[in-house]
C-alpha cells in the first residue's frame, strides 16, 4: 500500500549530533562555494532551523533519500500532518507517556513555566523556550522541536548516504514546512548541493514570490508542488491564506518547463469534494500536464498536536476508503493525467 498524506517524521530529540563530521578542508571548501569565493570565518555561515532530518526514504523523489525538513510555513491547513513545521521558532514537545513525574522540569526551569495540571506540562504563556527543561529530562518526555544547521553541516548528514543515492538514483530532499521561508539558506543549500553533484527535489507549497522560485530552479532537478484547493475563498478557509500566489506559481513553473510533479492531498470534505477535483483537472488540463500524485489524508499528524498544544484542532476525518481513491483516480486518467497514489 503506498503511504498517505505523509508520516514522514515523528518528533525527534534534537541531541544526535553526526556520526562523521566534513573534513576542514571540506568544510572551507563549501564555504568558499557558498560565499562565492569570499575568505572569511565558517561562523559566518547562515543557519535555517531545521524540525527533521529523516534518512533512507524511498515517496520524496526518486531512489533512496534523505528529507530535510525546514521549520516554518505561510500556510496553515487544517489537515497538517506535520504542525510542528508551522511554527518559525524552535519549540519544546511533550510526551506524556513518557513522563516519569520526576520533577527534573520544574527544578530546571527559570521561568516558573512547569506545570503539573492538566494534560499537558508547560505554561506556554510563561515559557520562552530556552530548553532548559529538555536538558534535565532524562526520560525524553520533554524534546527541543527545531535545530539550527549550517550549510556545511546539512550537507555533512545528507552527504552520508551518497553510495545510497548512487545505486538508487537518489539524493536530498528539501521539505517542511515551507522550505522557501528560509530562502536565503535553502538557495546556498541547493547551490552547495548541486556543486557537490547531489540529485536535488523540493517539496513547494507554492506560496512564496516568484523572484525567489525563479532562482532556486538551476538548482533543483524535480519540484513537488502542493495543489490543495483552486478556489479563493476555500483555499482561505481550510489553509489559511489565499492561493493566487500559488496558482501564479504554478503557471510559471509550467511555462518555464521546469520537471514537476503537482500533488494532491485527499482531505474528505476539503480538498476531496467532487467541485475541487474537476477544478484540478481543468487546470492540468489547461497547463497540458499529465502527471499528478494523489496522497490520501490520514490522522496520524493529529497526535502531535497536544504534544505543543497547537491551537489546530484535530479533525478526526474518516480517510476516503480505497474505493473513493480508486474513483478520483480514474476521472483524472480519463483526462489523460497519470496517476501515482502517495508520493514517489
Ligand atoms: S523532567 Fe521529564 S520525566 Fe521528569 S517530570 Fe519533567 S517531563 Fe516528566
Ligand atoms: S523551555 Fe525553558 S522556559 Fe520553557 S518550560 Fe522549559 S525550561 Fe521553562
Amino acid at each position: 500500500m503506498a503511504p498517505a498524506i505523509c508520516s514522514r517524521n515523528p518528533f525527534v530529540s534534537t541531541r544526535a549530533e553526526p556520526a562523521k563530521s566534513l573534513t576542514l578542508a571540506e568544510k572551507q571548501w563549501y564555504h568558499k562555494l557558498i560565499f562565492n569565493g569570499v575568505e572569511g570565518e565558517l561562523t559566518t555561515e547562515k543557519k535555517a532551523l531545521i524540525f527533521d532530518v529523516q534518512r533512507y526514504s524511498v515517496h520524496d523523489g526518486p531512489g533512496i533519500r534523505t528529507l530535510v525538513f525546514f521549520k516554518g510555513c505561510p500556510l496553515r491547513c487544517k489537515w497538517c500532518q506535520n504542525p510542528e513545521s508551522i511554527s518559525k521558532q524552535r519549540e519544546i514537545a511533550f510526551f506524556s507517556n513518557k513522563c516519569i513525574g520526576c520533577g527534573e522540569c520544574a527544578k530546571a526551569c527559570p521561568k516558573g513555566a512547569i506545570t503539573f495540571e492538566g494534560p499537558g506540562r508547560i505554561n506556554r504563556s510563561l515559557c520562552d523556550r530556552c530548553g532548559k527543561c529538555t536538558e534535565t529530562c532524562y526520560a525524553e518526555a520533554l524534546v527541543t522541536v527545531g535545530k539550527e544547521y549550517a550549510v556545511s553541516d546539512l550537507l555533512d548528514v545528507v552527504e552520508r548516504d551518497r553510495p545510497f543515492y548512487r545505486q538508487s538514483g537518489g539524493g536530498v530532499t528539501v521539505s517542511g514546512g515551507e522550505p522557501t521561508a528560509q530562502f536565503s539558506f535553502l538557495l546556498d543549500f541547493l547551490k552547495a548541493a548541486k556543486a557537490a553533484d547531489l540529485h536535488t527535489v523540493m517539496e513547494t507549497c507554492g506560496s512564496c514570490a516568484w523572484s525567489k522560485l525563479e532562482q532556486l530552479l538551476p538548482y533543483l532537478d524535480l519540484i513537488h508542488f502542493d495543489l490543495k484547493i483552486i478556489d479563493a475563498k476555500a483555499h482561505r478557509r481550510h489553509t489559511g491564506a489565499g492561493n493566487r500566489s500559488i496558482l501564479t506559481n504554478a503557471r510559471k513553473l509550467v511555462e518555464s518547463s521546469a520537471n514537476m510533479v503537482f500533488r494532491v492531498p485527499l482531505v474528505p470534505g476539503m480538498t476531496a469534494t467532487s467541485e475541487n477535483v474537476l477544478d484540478i483537472i481543468d487546470l492540468l488540463s489547461e497547463f497540458e500536464h499529465d502527471r499528478i500524485h494523489l496522497l490520501p489524508y490520514h490522522k496520524m499528524g493529529e497526535s502531535k498536536l497536544e504534544r505543543i498544544d497547537s491551537t489546530l484542532e484535530p479533525l478526526n476525518l474518516e480517510p476516503l476508503s480505497d474505493e473513493d481513491v480508486a474513483a478520483i483516480k480514474v476521472q483524472f486518467e480519463a483526462a489523460g493525467i497519470s496517476v501515482l497514489i502517495g508520493g514517489g
